[in-house]
């Protein structure tokens, strides 16, 4: 792989831009491969790209029904924070944070993470009172936010209508390193390393099912033939209960489309992300100057990949609340991605019934910002077989076992 570089760009410049190289490969599928990823999303690419580059597996398969970074990871809203409660999950999404501090550099690909900071506002005691919690919880942890008032808030977001007509804003959590980061480039930066380390994407592939034989995997079915495989990881999101269906297991995850939309650009008015979560709406603007909006996610089961006006409606009108000037704007997109929700709201990372098959699904509405720490510890979880420490508390064991991690709190609106 030739890297990127202001050398690069220059040489390019000089030749008419015809000599750059594809950034990844369009393999035909081989035989048999040692590790078959299914789901080629970020978390599937990153827990390729770790597998590489810190256990040395290279005869990599990532399978992909669609277009890579075509399911969640290229529908999200971009927001990447660690302020979680519960120890482990802190642990996890902050290795992700500080991955995402460098993974430019690391992957040689603008990733554009822009740590513009992070606000959640607290409009109602209760939620004043469960975020100075979050916040005494992080500085234990580690992790750097703080409690800021009302007038901060307003300084730092001046077209925010802080006494709002229903609830006023009392303060917010404040997270200065969070931010976001482009999405596409995520999933493109990862696939481009992947790609380069020998590893095969199989875009355009299907799985239709898992072959196995006494608790093992022996390989798998797509659209475009049979795959043996040594280890199977399957990292589908909102389809995670569709693949352990065809692998004989069922998993405690409930799928639904979770929906955003964004405005006309405009110039630039706000340069932190905003969490409302009483009138739940969130906010940041991107840098085209749209604003991005996200809502919720339906109250029914579904697989269906699109918005909905009702939403749509409830998620502007709750945002109207906090920034009245929103009113003028013209929305041009929404959408939808299938989220898959967990009851505790954390993640699963887990070795399954079948010995040699793994699962990395359960990030529900706010996957995004893990996804470097996730294939950290997915990959970690692949290569030895067991869990590393960032793992340990993810696994499936949990629910029989009633040990939850709840963070409700922290997934608080769909993100
Ligand atoms: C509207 C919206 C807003 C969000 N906002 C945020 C946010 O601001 N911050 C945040 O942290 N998170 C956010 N999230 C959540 C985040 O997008 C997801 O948690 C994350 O992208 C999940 O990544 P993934 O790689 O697990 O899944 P995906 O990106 O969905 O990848 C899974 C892949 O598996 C493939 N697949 C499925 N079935 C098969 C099969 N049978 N064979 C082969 N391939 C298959 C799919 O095509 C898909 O490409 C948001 C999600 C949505 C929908």
């Amino acid at each position: 792989m030739r890297r990127y570089s202001v050398f690069a760009v220059a040489r390019e410049a000089l030749r008419f831009h015809q000599g750059w190289a594809r950034a990844w490969a369009n393999p035909e599928p081989k035989k048999r491969y040692d590790v078959v990823i299914v789901g080629a999303g970020g978390h599937g690419l990153a827990t390729a790209y770790y597998l590489g580059k810190n256990y040395g597996i290279r005869n990599v398969a990532i399978v992909e029904k669609g277009w890579l970074g075509g399911g969640n990871t290229g529908r999200n809203t971009t927001i990447i924070r660690s302020n979680y409660l519960q120890d482990p999950s802190a642990a996890i999404y902050e290795k992700a944070r500080s991955l995402y501090e460098g993974l430019s550099q690391d992957l040689n690909y603008n990733v554009m993470f822009s740590p513009r900071g992070l606000l959640m506002l607290g409009q109602t005691e209760h939620e004043v009172r469960g975020y100075k919690r979050t916040v005494w919880a992080n500085n234990l942890q580690g992790i750097e936010t703080e409690w800021i008032d009302t007038a901060r808030v307003q300084k730092l977001v001046p077209i925010m209508n802080t006494l709002g007509p229903r609830y006023p804003v009392l303060g917010a959590l404040y997270q200065a390193r969070g931010g976001t980061a482009r999405h596409d480039a995520v999933a493109w930066g990862y696939a481009r390393a992947c790609s380069d380390m020998g590893m095969d994407i199989l875009q355009n592939c299907e799985v239709t099912g898992v072959r196995s034989a006494a608790g093992q995997v022996q390989g798998i079915d797509t659209s475009r033939g049979p795959i043996d495989c040594g280890k199977l990881a399957i990292v589908v999101a909102g389809h995670s209960s569709v693949l352990a269906e065809m692998a004989g297991f069922r998993l405690p995850i409930e799928s639904m489309a979770l929906q955003a939309l964004v405005s006309e650009p405009i110039k630039p008015c706000m340069d932190v992300v905003v969490m409302a979560n009483t009138v739940h709406g969130y906010m940041s603007q991107s840098d085209k100057g749209e604003m991005v909006i996200g809502g919720g996610t339906d109250g029914f089961n579904n697989y269906t990949q699109r918005g909905s006006w009702q939403h749509v409606e409830e998620t502007v009108r709750a945002l109207i609340e906090t920034f009245p000037m929103l009113s003028r704007l013209k929305m041009m997109r929404q959408w939808g991605g299938i989220v898959d929700m967990t009851g505790d709201r954390s993640p699963i990372l887990s070795t399954t019934p079948l010995g040699n098959c793994f699962v990395n699904c359960g990030w529900g509405t706010g996957g995004f910002k893990a996804i470097p720490g996730s294939g950290w510890a997915m990959a970690e979880l692949v290569a030895k077989g067991t869990p590393g420490p960032l793992a340990a508390e993810f696994g499936l064991n949990r629910f029989k076992e009633g040990r939850f991690i709840d963070e409700s709190v922290a997934a608080g609106v769909a993100h």
